[in-house]
């Protein structure tokens, strides 16, 4: 008997599974980019320790700040 409990709820679950995940690719419709959705590299401001993208942060050497101020400041 217990053995198809589990079987229940493995179909359950594999059920919402799919429900779920055809919800989020289907209204906006086409195959979702990985790579254009992947999350961006979060980098930590060293002046002020600000978390900010990559792409935002001003680099400077192997250190990275949140704005050109800071990179002055805390270099
Ligand atoms: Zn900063």
């Amino acid at each position: 008997m217990g053995k198809l409990i589990l079987f229940v709820l493995a179909a359950i679950l594999v059920y919402l599974f799919f429900k779920s995940s055809k919800r989020r690719s289907g209204p906006r419709g086409g195959a979702e980019n990985p790579r254009e959705r992947a999350p961006e590299r979060m980098v930590v401001c060293a002046h002020c320790g600000v978390h900010l993208p990559e792409s935002e942060a001003v680099r400077q050497a192997e250190r990275f700040f949140c704005c050109d101020e800071h990179r002055r400041l805390g270099g």
